[in-house]
């Protein structure tokens, strides 16, 4: 029987006094369930239990696993229309959205089974010994990818089922053999709960370990900080602000046992529009671009918060279409109001900043919790000056900035914090005649797009969700894919152990049938 603490509103055992309910934007209103803070012995044992659990969980075949994982992702389709209501009752998007973020979260899920089902991601290695070596023996030696232990996920407010409860960092945690503990994100705590509800009926069904997976309620942070603080937690993942992040990693800091924390935060997702593609296809990106900003109410971290171009005429024309464009597009709903009151305080902030022109301002009356989105422009050497300009406005808000030269192009891209994505809008062949621009923006984001739009992030095994800091905590780490399991796993190198002691994926006859890195050749033989 799974007991790892799965607070179901107010039907189940959580003491805490702190009480909360969601939020239904589209409606204004209080959604009715009510949720309780899980109390500090609360989450002590969740991890606790996490811990125990792990003593299993480390050695589980990649087959028992992914039958777990499958399971979750049957429940959660057997949760059917109930699991789409409470998601558009608690985040305000439409049920499409609802519908295809399950498929992606069911997607991710299988993906890992099938990851581990096939087993070669333990990038096993192994250098045999050579006794006869001169001056020195050469010992045997083998690596292996083992589980870190029990991983603290925050979910996301942006993605109630994708990166949250059963999303990515938990998929790739279970798949590496992690138990997980998750810190629910409070806007959309029913959605959690239902999610949770799936996870460990799938635990019961498959066998998994009493304690592999709990689920955290919260409305303030002092929760994900003793969560974070916990002896017994091994690795962190996280999605949202830079603030939140970047506490959550000063946090982890203080611990007497340093652990990593993966956090995916913020980015403006710079794109370049060269000059003959402005000159040739100002109409078409334009009008893609206007639809982009504006998708999901821009609440995607890849949202394109900022277009860079060399000014003249051909910019104007731009920027005089994307505006048209822009401004026609219908209001849409934002997840939350504390969400919205972020936008609109965001947005006043940069749009009162000296030098700064308003080309497109959405100014008819919305409906409670609508935004109303904006675009902005700035000369290069204003936007230089000022990095109140440079900061995320997370919403339907995009800045364009007309750069002087290539050069002043070159140098905005150069001083960039790290972003997720950057763009390169170019003509035909047109992209190599500027090198320096290209390797300005490879050198500042985790993934470099031509011709096309940031929003819209694939899962597959190139992927690279992450980029250098503020986007994410560790450039070398990708959040969406299957590398994104190497976050919860390390390296463990066996040195001259006998066969019937090694794991399988070490033993000489290669029992689980991977590929190898044998004396430096990848295969599957047996030695
Ligand atoms: P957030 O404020 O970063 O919070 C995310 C989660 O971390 C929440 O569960 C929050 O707990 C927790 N948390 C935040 N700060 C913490 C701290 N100091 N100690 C412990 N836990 C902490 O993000 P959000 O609630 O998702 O949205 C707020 C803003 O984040 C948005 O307006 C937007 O600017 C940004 N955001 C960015 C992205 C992105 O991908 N770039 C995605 C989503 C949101 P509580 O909520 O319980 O306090």
């Amino acid at each position: 029987m799974i007991t790892g603490k799965n607070y179901i509103g107010s039907q189940l055992s959580a003491k805490g006094e702190n009480v909360y309910k969601t939020f239904n934007p589209q409606s204004n209103t209080e959604n009715e369930h009510v949720f309780y803070a899980a109390t500090s012995e609360e989450i002590d044992e969740a991890v606790t239990l996490a811990s125990e659990a792990f003593e299993v969980t480390r050695s589980l075949s990649g087959l028992k696993k992914a039958a777990f994982l499958n399971a979750i992702a049957d429940e959660i389709l057997a949760l059917g229309d109930e699991l789409l209501d409470m998601y558009c009752a608690e985040t305000g998007l439409p049920a499409g959205r609802a519908q295809g973020e399950r498929g992606r979260t069911m997607f991710q899920l299988r993906t890992f089974a099938d990851l581990i089902t096939e087993g070669s991601w333990v990038d096993a290695s192994i250098d045999t010994a050579i006794p006869d070596r001169e001056p020195l023996p050469k010992s045997d030696l083998r690596k292996m990818y083992v589980p870190l232990g029990p991983i603290a996920v925050f979910g996301a407010s942006n993605f109630a089922l994708a990166f949250s409860t059963a999303g990515g960092d938990t998929a790739a945690a279970f798949a590496a053999g992690c138990p997980v503990i998750v810190k629910s994100h409070p806007m959309h705590a029913g959605t959690g709960e239902l999610v949770s509800s799936a996870i460990i009926k799938a635990a019961e069904k498959t066998g998994m370990p009493n304690g592999i997976f709990s689920n955290i309620n919260s409305n303030g942070i002092e929760e994900g900080s003793l969560l974070v603080s916990h002896p017994k937690v091994k690795a962190v993942g996280f999605t949202g602000s830079i603030r939140g992040g970047r506490a959550l990693y000063d946090l982890a800091t203080k611990r007497d046992e340093l652990i990593p924390v993966f956090a995916e935060m913020g980015s403006i997702n710079p794109v370049v529009a060269l000059p003959k593609a402005l000159e040739n296809k100002a109409e078409s990106w334009a009008k893609t671009y206007a639809s982009s900003i504006a998708m999901g109410t821009g609440q995607f971290c890849t949202n394109p918060g900022l277009l860079l171009g060399v000014k003249g005429e051909s910019l104007d024309n731009f920027i005089s279409i994307l505006s048209k464009e822009f401004v026609n597009i219908d209001p849409t709903c934002m997840l939350h109001p504390n969400i919205l009151e972020a936008y609109n305080n965001n947005k006043s902030k940069a749009l009162e900043q000296p030098e700064l022109d308003i080309v497109a301002d959405y100014t008819a009356e919305v409906k409670p919790n609508y935004a109303k989105h904006a675009v902005a422009t700035v000369q290069g050497k204003t936007f230089i000056a000022n990095p109140t300009l440079h900061q995320e406005v997370f919403g339907p808000y995009s800045i364009i900035v007309q750069c002087e030269d290539m050069a002043e192009l070159e140098t905005i891209l150069s001083k960039l914090e790290g972003q997720l994505t950057g763009t390169l809008i170019a003509d035909d062949n047109e992209a190599t005649d500027y090198p320096k621009v290209i390797a300005a923006l490879q050198n500042r984001v985790g993934r470099i797009i031509l011709n096309g739009m940031p929003t819209g992030v694939e899962v597959c095994p190139s992927m690279v969700h992450g980029g250098p800091y503020p986007s994410s905590t560790d450039s070398r780490f990708t959040s969406v894919g299957v590398d994104s399991i190497k976050r919860w796993v390390r390296p463990v190198s066996f040195q001259d152990w006998p066969n019937d002691l090694l794991p399988d994926a070490l033993k000489n006859e290669n029992p689980l049938n991977i590929l190898r890195l044998v004396n430096s050749e990848k295969t599957k033989d047996v030695i």
